[in-house]
């Protein structure tokens, strides 16, 4: 018989929003008819720009990407006024917050994360052999000081997701530095701003200068969300010199295809999509957020590009009924949130069907 190593054992595997196409054939519905709402994609699609330059790229798929992401790496520097050294490019976020894990947990250690915090926190944790200490939330949001005060002596990372995935819920600068200036200098303090281009302007935090301050602080952001390029996975960190050498070390050499790295550098360029992408996310999370108010739908006040609605007993009715009509939106059970569904903020059009749909179903019931 061959063994199985008990992280595995333990570990579950991730639920992914449905895919587009699975659903189409599950219902037989056209492709070009199913509203996904699951995965806080962007509803705009990608970046023109972006585009062009992963278009480009295609060109030279033969070779082998640039390892280190020179190219990349040198438009992030610029636009954090970092040096290069204090960059890791990943193959999503995803990659980053497991090279972190494998960095600084393993046997022995653990790391401090919230209730109702994104998922990948807790399987990449359990992934390195390391315990998670998970600390119960204040209204669906971290509760900072419980999580200062769970830190142990053998805690070596906190995970902080600002805005939080699936809840929305939002941290203010004052808050964060306070917390982060009374952690122990040897705990990594992983600030997870993966929908920090969401926020309005103001309620964007300095954080590259916590990194600065704060050795122990390490950022990483994503060009899944508003970048639009979910399904090329680019993400980054930006930490340290000496922790980008050590995450480097285990990194693999080419984790960040050509086209990917084409492409987010074309989406960096492209501040007129972003700005668009942010209005757009506006604008819809004000009508989800409006339409399901009149339904009497309860939800929590969301600073991302989702809305994390509450439907109690009937909520696997409500996603089954959703779906019969060529709408995904995201069951959160798996999050301890069986009585919830998270949905993303889409065009307006796909908003309005939505909130027709829940309209609907109530009716149904
Ligand atoms: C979506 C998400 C990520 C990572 O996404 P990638 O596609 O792997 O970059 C990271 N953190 C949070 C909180 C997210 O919601």
């Amino acid at each position: 018989m061959v063994q199985i190593v008990e992280q595995v054992l333990r570990a579950q595997p991730y639920q992914a929003g449905k895919p587009i196409g699975e659903l189409a054939r599950e219902i037989g519905m056209p492709e070009a008819d199913i509203v996904k709402l699951a995965s806080n994609e962007n509803p705009l699609g990608m970046s023109p720009v972006a585009r062009e330059q992963a278009n480009a790229a295609l060109l030279d798929a033969a070779y082998y990407p640039d390892a280190n992401g020179f190219e990349l790496k040198a438009a992030l520097a610029q636009r954090f006024a970092v040096p290069q050294d204090w960059l890791t490019l990943g193959n999503g976020s995803n990659d980053i917050l497991e090279l972190l894990a494998s960095t600084f947990l393993g046997p022995g250690t653990s790391a401090v994360f919230s209730q109702y915090a994104f998922i990948v926190y807790a399987q990449a944790t359990l992934r390195v052999g390391a315990q998670s200490i998970v600390v119960p939330a204040r209204e669906y949001g971290h509760d900072l000081d419980a999580m200062l005060a769970a830190i142990r002596d053998d805690t070596s990372m906190v995970f902080i997701a600002n805005p939080n995935n699936p809840t929305g819920t939002y941290l203010s600068a004052a808050q964060l530095e306070a917390f982060i200036a009374r952690v122990p200098s040897s705990v990594v303090v992983v600030l997870d701003e993966a929908y920090n281009e969401y926020l309005p302007p103001e309620l964007r935090v300095d954080s590259v200068a916590w990194v600065r301050q704060y050795p122990n602080v390490v950022i990483t952001r994503t060009f899944s969300k508003a970048y639009g390029l979910a399904g090329l996975r680019v993400g980054y960190a930006i930490a340290s010199a000496e922790t980008t050498e050590y995450m480097n070390r285990i990194r693999q050499p080419f984790n960040v295809s050509n086209v990917a790295q084409a492409a987010a550098i074309g989406a960096l360029q492209d501040d007129a999509f972003r700005q668009k992408t942010y209005e757009t996310n506006l604008q819809g999370l004000a009508q989800l957020s409006a339409g399901l108010d009149a339904l009497g739908i309860e939800h929590v006040p969301s600073h991302g590009n989702f809305v994390l609605a509450k439907f109690g007993a009937h909520a696997a009715q409500v996603n089954a009924f959703l779906l019969k009509h060529g709408i995904i939106v995201r069951p959160v059970g798996g999050y301890g949130l069986p009585e919830w569904l998270r949905i993303s903020v889409g065009l307006e059009a796909q908003n309005t069907r939505l909130l027709n749909a829940l309209k609907a179903s109530a009716l149904t019931r």
